[in-house]
């Protein structure tokens, strides 16, 4: 029997997690899918940054880089990270974008690829990679004379031969939802002496990971997604204890000075993860990331990452059953995979025609997802209506509304209005 509202309702009524919404202001009558895009705002960020502003920065003056704890911001929070990545304190940092820890960490381990197992020219990748991770991969390669390998996903363990240095995945892939299994992942190429740099930007705060018990080598992360940070947040960059020391990793500045006090004209790296700050970080974004991290650690005494992954698999689950019992006949199918092993905490929808403006109808009627283009693979062009389920503050309910809204925005072809159909430049 498909679930009813009535039973969305209850299991609503029974969840746990379900005061954790009360962590965040949103607008009334809006159903958020898009956390996996941008977070939304913790009720406590304008209060916090407000003080950040007007406090320490206008009563503190340059007296806040101690009194009010900005120097050490960025090994703060990258502590509260490290409790959601399965990383110990001291070897995480919130810093910087995605993609510049990225080149960060593509660059050292390609450096202790050259130097452990010289003469490997292939770094190896997804072709459905987000193209920011392909680009800075490409970069690096034409730097260093080595080859950039673009595979499928099925084509991974046979491409990890004696002439890859690191393979470079996205552990949840950011169009499809489809996840890797990071440990397997890891192993297989380890045992070949593959270095492994894994992109958490969809699976920090959305899915248990555990670095360390995986043994991966690198990881980087975004702040803005699913742990709230807000736009153009601070990212985080891991390296493993067993790497962190080292190398220096390529953009050597000053915050990653062993004492960046002693202004000595000799660069000598700070120890541990600190060496992977560059310069002054954004103290105010700092501090909105901040607020974002506690809401996801809020869950902790509530069963952590592991009762967060059990309610986005039971919303996902069930937004999957609704469209198809409720929205059968219009053409739509299913990009992510079925298995919960295989799925981070999205669900991807796909279309031959209409999925831009189905997205935009929706997005009239108070429903956020968001649309990418597919990729017209063998011939055949499905693009790709996305929707990202976010436990801490997204309820059953919201999703039997979210698939009404769908099925009425289909059966009535209120997408083929032209005002849904004029694309603008961030979709
Ligand atoms: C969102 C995302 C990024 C974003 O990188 P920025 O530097 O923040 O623009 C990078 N990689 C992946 C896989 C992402 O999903």
């Amino acid at each position: 029997m498909t679930p009813t509202l009535r039973d969305c309702r209850a299991r609503d009524a029974q969840d746990p997690l379900r005061e954790l919404r009360d962590q965040f202001t949103l607008p009334e009558g809006v159903i958020y899918l898009d956390g996996n895009s941008l977070g939304v705002l913790p009720r406590t960020a304008a209060a916090r940054v407000a003080e950040a502003v007007t406090r320490e920065w206008g009563q503190g003056l340059i007296g806040s880089w101690n009194s009010a704890g900005w120097f050490d911001l960025p090994q703060r929070l990258g502590n509260k990270i490290a409790k959601l990545i399965g990383a110990e304190p001291g070897e995480a940092v919130a810093t910087d974008s995605t993609s510049i820890n990225l080149y960060k960490v593509l660059s050292a381990a390609l450096n202790i690829a050259a130097q452990d197992a010289p003469g490997r020219k292939l770094l190896v990748s997804e072709r459905s990679n987000f193209p920011t991770d392909l680009y800075s991969a490409v970069g690096l390669c034409r730097e260093r004379g080595l080859q950039l390998l673009l595979v499928e996903p099925e084509e991974i363990a046979a491409a990890l031969t004696a002439d890859v240095a690191v393979l470079m995945l996205t552990h949840v892939n950011y169009r499809t939802g489809a996840m890797h299994d990071m440990q397997a992942v890891t192993a297989a190429a380890q045992a070949r002496g593959i270095l492994t740099v894994w992109d958490l930007a969809h699976s920090a705060g959305a899915v248990p990971v555990d670095l360390n018990s995986a043994k991966t080598d690198f990881a980087v992360g975004c702040g803005y997604k699913y742990l709230n940070g807000g736009p153009g947040a601070p990212a985080f960059v891991w390296v493993s204890p067993r790497h962190a020391d080292r190398f220096w990793q390529p953009l050597s500045g000053w915050w990653g000075h062993a004492a960046p006090f002693a202004f000595t004209p000799d660069y000598q790296p700070a120890p541990g993860i600190t060496r992977y700050l560059c310069g002054t970080q954004p103290i105010l974004s700092l501090a909105a990331l901040d607020c974002g991290l506690d809401t996801v650690l809020a869950a902790q005494p509530l069963g952590g990452m592991a009762a967060l992954r059990a309610k986005s698999l039971a919303l996902s689950d069930l937004f999957i059953e609704l469209v198809e019992a409720r929205c059968a006949g219009h053409g739509l199918g299913l990009a992510t995979p079925r298995p919960h092993a295989q799925r981070g905490s999205q669900v991807c929808l796909t279309r031959t025609e209409g999925a831009y403006a189905i997205v935009q109808a929706l997005i009239a009627r108070g429903v956020i997802g968001d649309f990418r283009a597919g990729d017209g693979a063998a011939g055949k062009h499905l693009d790709i209506l996305r929707f990202g389920f976010t436990p801490l503050y997204i309820g059953f309910e919201d999703v039997w509304n979210a698939v009404e809204h769908l099925k009425q925005v289909l059966e009535a072809g209120e997408w083929k209005a032209a005002r849904f159909n004029q694309k603008q430049a961030v979709t």
